[in-house]
């Protein structure tokens, strides 16, 4: 295997190209986003499905691992796989959602879990690559701005490789479980007064102006490893394509290295047919929806973005020009939910045996919302019962059990950081689906009338 791979910058008028051996995040020449191009030999692609089935019955490390198994698509030549921190991430599986399908109006839908994870997110699928290039730049000290999730998952991977890690996290604005994750991987965790966008902006300063390696979406190693999130799924319905992928959008990069891997796998012959992305975004967090509606050619943002989905309460999402292309490429669109539709779309996906977080369940709500247009509207809009949809979920739902606890207490309202923000903006929010604890005496007679016996 002989691929050869550089940074090129996204901007069609620009396209420059460096070498991966530098520590780049933009274009020097234009500060555009970069991606990581390949020159691929010819491939045999009946014969790369199959050495990426058969890996998984392997028990070596890298084949183990449902990102690395798929390592020919990866700027990884074998040379330097020694590089590589692993943690046995992937492997998520793909689940049948029968009363999720049921609530939106779908025929059948499948969910793709990314939340069994080593760190319970799909983060781990950048990370382990993003943190081997760190290792073979020779990198000490990482760092990222975080909702959560990222640092959870850097901070995991960081531990794995002996690299110094650093997390700057909005102070009070994340889920218990992802902070206590950071924490007992050993990373400086650093709470700033301000929220994602405003620690954003401070670490991407940083490691401009010192030697620290930034480990957020906009280091373009972490989307060639979310990458293999398609991978991993069109290996796992025999190469069958669905029509269409659901994917929520905060800081964009996940739908971002889904439409790469789509342009990729079709350029190299691996799938005719290109599912449309469909992104949801949170009504109070949705700057690529405002942005793709007006027809702006810059970001509209978000000055104060606000949703109890902490993991997508982004309003300056990096990686938007690149969403942007995966929705021209797939014929796709990016939507909007109202924390209402979260809320209640999250514990439908609960009766289906499926927990996850708020921002994965933007989902579900998103499909019900669209479902539930007329016709006449455009077709990347509308969506018809009979398609094959497949939802990605993105986290589990231990990350933020506070948030599903509320919503069962019918108490949802109770649990913002902002809460008279999104009391405000949103009304008082209703459990439409609770299921309330139960008090009664200890007494065995009382159990059994309660139980219905
Ligand atoms: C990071 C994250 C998102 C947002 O993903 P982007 O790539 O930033 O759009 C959504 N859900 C969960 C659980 C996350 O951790
Ligand atoms: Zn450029």
């Amino acid at each position: 295997m002989n691929s050869q791979f550089f940074f090129r910058c996204i901007d069609p008028r620009c396209c420059r190209q460096f070498p991966i051996t530098e520590k780049l995040y933009q274009c020097p020449a234009c500060s555009d986003l970069l991606d990581i191009a390949y020159l691929f030999p010819e491939l045999d692609v009946p014969g790369l499905r199959r050495v990426f089935r058969e890996r998984r019955t392997s028990n070596r490390p890298l084949d183990i691992s449902g990102v690395w198994r798929f390592r020919e698509l990866l700027p990884f030549p074998s040379e330097d796989l020694h590089h590589v921190v692993t943690l046995g991430e992937g492997n998520n599986p793909v689940l049948d959602a029968p009363r999720s399908a049921d609530y939106v109006g779908l025929k059948r839908l499948k969910v793709k879990h990314l939340g069994w994870n080593p760190t319970g997110s799909f983060k781990d699928y950048g990370m382990t690559v993003a943190v081997s290039q760190a290792r073979r730049l020779g990198s000490q000290y990482v760092a990222c701005a975080s909702t959560g999730n990222t640092s959870a998952s850097m901070a995991a991977y960081c531990a794995r490789a002996n690299l110094k890690a650093a997390v700057f996290i909005p102070e009070g604005q994340i889920a218990y479980g992802k902070l206590s994750q950071t924490l007992d991987y050993g990373a400086l965790t650093v709470q700033i007064h301000g929220d994602f966008d405003v620690a954003m902006t401070l670490v991407r300063e940083l490691s401009e102006e010192t030697g620290l390696y930034l480990m957020n979406s906009i280091n373009p190693f972490r989307l060639e490893g979310q990458k293999t999130v398609m991978l991993e799924l069109f290996d796992q319905l025999d190469w069958k394509i669905p029509d269409r992928i659901v994917v929520p959008g905060g800081n964009l990069g996940n739908s971002s290295s889904y439409g790469k891997a789509l342009m990729e796998l079709k350029e190299l012959g691996f799938i005719d047919k290109v599912p449309r992305i469909t992104i949801i975004q949170a009504s109070g967090a949705d700057p690529l929806y405002r942005t793709l509606v007006t027809s702006s050619l810059d970001l509209v943002p978000v000055k104060k973005a606000w949703t109890l989905a902490s993991a997508i309460k982004i309003g300056r999402p990096i990686s938007w020009k690149k969403a942007m292309r995966a929705l021209n490429f797939s014929d796709g669109w990016c939507d909007v939910v109202s924390e209402q539709e979260i809320a209640d779309a999250k514990a439908v996906l609960g009766r289906d045996g499926i927990g996850c977080e708020p921002a994965s369940a933007t989902t579900v709500a998103g499909l019900k919302r669209l479902m539930s247009l007329g016709e006449g509207e455009k077709p990347e809009v509308t969506i018809d019962p009979d398609e094959d949809v497949v939802a990605i979920l993105t986290g589990h739902q231990l990350k933020d059990p506070e948030y599903t606890v509320n919503y069962h207490l019918d108490n949802l309202y109770e649990h913002a950081t902002y809460k008279n923000v999104l009391v405000e903006k949103s009304g008082k929010l209703k459990s439409t689906f609770a299921n309330q604890p139960v008090q009664v005496a200890a007494d065995k007679q009382a159990i059994i009338k309660l139980l219905g016996l």
